[in-house]
Order: structure tokens, then C-alpha cells, then sequence
């Protein structure tokens, strides 16, 4: 069986991957780029900042160069800014030391941010090491493939080495393939069976939808308040602190029971303005935000400044987002 699905996939893979530019390459740092943004980004929506990126920080020397802020400008929107902190680390680490990337899954797991798949991916896309780099997309096609409701990590990754150690193709290309698969036609939600290269080997094809039986997620609720200080020059903005937005700017904001209380005896103000809610979701946290407004002397354009999705919206609210302010 092993040998037919392998040419069925890889066959398929050839014919009908998707044109992304980054397909083909073998370039590591681009290859870098594209698996960190591929991390938490869809790839339609990371192709714009991958280019992006590469435009203003063409070479892994130029990136470690550059002042985090400048790398956060340009990652703005992307979302999960921990990713451009630690590619921005790593490139000022590696120029430091040796200056080229490790070649190895080993050398490059030692680097900020890099953990096994993004190694495994960049190791064998831009190296041609042959490991089986195992993503969400890879954990779901051989659950189905195999029909495994609860795989271990451990099951996942033996048989995708076993997978990969049966392929006489360019380990880059076979993970790429398995990785198309699942993005493309074996996805969470109705996964094309009927145009599927491997339909054939599939043990899971009966009831896809059991395989693997879906986790179990939790968000946190939190409660907010966010005060826009509002002048004729911009609006107050301070840097975040913290893992998620860590780097970036925002508006001021507090949380918790007397958050609005804590903001108005920080600005010495009496009173604010409510202007509405603001809901926004992270991966495990869900905020709920009062926007409150103060009229206040000292402010900037927020188009100068890297700001979250989240700061975006709450200053649209009041008005003074970028765009209003162009
Ligand atoms: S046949 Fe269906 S469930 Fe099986 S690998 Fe293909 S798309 Fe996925």
C-alpha cells in the first residue's frame, strides 16, 4: 500500500498544489519567514506579509539590524506578535554567532520560537533532512487515514517518519504534500473525499468527522476597561507590556472590578465618556471591553506607532483609529 499512496499523493501534490510564493523555494531564511507566519496564518492571508517582510528586511542580516519596533510595524494585523519578537531574537542571534541558519532539526530547534514542526519543516524544505514535520493539518490527515479517534503525539510522529523514510521524493516536497492535503481537501470541516488522491488508503472515509475526536477548548472570559485619551494631535498611546502583545502600542486599559476607577486616578480625571463595547478574541482568551473617552492635551497618530487588531477596533470606535486619521 505504502508505495501506491506515496505516488498517488505526491502525483496529486505536483499537479494541483497551490501557487504560493514560497513554493519551490529553498532559500532558508524565506522558508523560515513562511513556516513561522504559516505558524498561526492562513496562507492566503499571510502572502501579503510575506512579502511584506521580505521587502523591508530582505536578508536574515538586514532583520537582525532592524529595531523591534520596525519588525512589529510591519507584522501589524498579522496577530500572535510573539512570532515576530522571536524571528527578529533569532536573526540577531544567528548573525551574532555563526551568521547563517543551522541547517540541521537539532541545530534549529536551539533557536527562539522554533519548536519541532517549524524545525522539521525548515529543516527538511531547506536542507533536504529527511524528517516528517507534523502540524495540525498532518495530525488530522493520517487520524483519518488510519481511522484514530485519540492519537498520541508519539503515534502521530512515528508513522509520519515511517511515512516520509518509504518516499524516495525530496523530504520538503513529501511534507509539503501531506501539509496540502490536509489545507486543501482533507480539511476539519467537510473534507473532499470524493476528489481525494488517497481515498483509496483511507480506513476513516466512512465518518471523517470522528477522526481525530476534536479537543476540548477553553477560554478564559475577561472583563476590560479601555480609555482612549483623546487631543487634536492624536490620541495616548503607551507600549503593552506582557507575552501576547508585548512590544506593541495601545490605549490605556485595566482589568477587573474598579478597572475604570484605577484608569481615571492614573490620568487625574473626574469623569469619561462610554462609547461602547469592544469584544475581541485571542486563542485561549476572550475579552470584553468598555471603551470609555477623555478629551486630553498631549497625543500621537497612531499610523506611527505598531498597534494590535484590538487597539485598531477600540480606536475605531472613538474615531481615531489610523484610518481616521490619515
Ligand atoms: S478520503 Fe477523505 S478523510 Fe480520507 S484522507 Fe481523503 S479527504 Fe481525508
Amino acid at each position: 500500500m505504502s508505495s501506491d499512496l506515496h505516488s498517488a499523493l505526491l502525483t496529486w501534490y505536483r499537479c494541483h498544489k497551490r501557487e504560493l510564493p514560497w513554493r519551490g523555494e529553498r532559500d532558508p531564511y524565506k522558508v523560515l519567514l513562511s513556516e513561522v507566519l504559516l505558524q498561526q496564518t492562513r496562507a492566503g492571508q499571510a502572502i501579503p506579509y510575506y512579502h511584506r517582510f521580505l521587502q523591508r528586511f530582505p536578508t536574515l542580516e538586514a532583520l537582525a539590524q532592524a529595531e523591534q519596533e520596525a519588525v512589529l510595524q510591519v507584522w501589524q494585523g498579522c496577530g500572535y506578535y510573539t512570532r515576530a519578537r522571536n524571528l527578529h531574537r533569532l536573526a540577531q542571534q544567528v548573525v551574532a554567532a555563526e551568521g547563517t541558519l543551522p541547517t540541521t532539526v537539532q541545530g534549529l530547534r536551539a533557536l527562539p520560537g522554533i519548536g519541532p514542526y517549524t524545525a522539521a519543516a525548515v529543516a527538511s524544505i531547506a536542507f533536504g533532512e529527511p524528517v516528517a514535520a507534523v502540524d495540525g493539518n498532518v495530525r488530522r490527515v493520517l487520524s483519518r487515514l488510519f481511522a484514530w479517534e485519540h492519537p498520541t503525539p508519539k503515534q502521530v510522529q512515528e508513522t509520519a517518519d515511517a511515512l516520509l523514510s518509504a518516499t524516495n521524493a525530496h523530504p520538503g516536497d513529501w511534507n509539503q504534500a501531506l501539509m496540502e492535503l490536509g489545507a486543501t481537501i482533507c480539511t476539519p470541516q467537510n473534507p473532499g473525499c470524493g476528489g481525494c488522491p488517497v481515498a483509496a488508503f483511507c480506513r476513516g472515509k466512512a465518518s471523517p468527522g470522528r477522526y481525530p475526536a476534536a479537543k476540548v477548548r477553553k477560554q478564559k472570559s475577561l472583563e476590560l476597561v479601555a480609555l482612549v485619551l483623546q487631543g487634536p494631535a492624536g490620541v495616548y498611546l503607551e507600549r503593552r507590556q506582557g507575552p501576547v502583545l508585548g512590544g506593541l502600542w495601545g490605549v490605556p486599559m485595566e482589568e477587573g472590578p474598579g478597572a475604570l476607577e484605577r484608569l481615571l486616578a492614573r490620568f487625574g480625571l473626574d469623569s469619561a465618556e462610554l462609547l461602547g463595547p469592544v469584544h475581541h478574541e485571542f486563542t485561549h482568551r476572550k475579552l470584553h471591553i468598555r471603551v470609555y473617552r477623555a478629551p486630553w492635551m498631549a497625543g500621537e497618530n497612531p499610523l506611527h506607532r505598531p498597534l494590535s487588531r484590538l487597539d485598531q477596533k477600540i480606536l475605531a470606535l472613538a474615531g481615531a483609529g489610523p484610518a481616521h486619521l490619515v
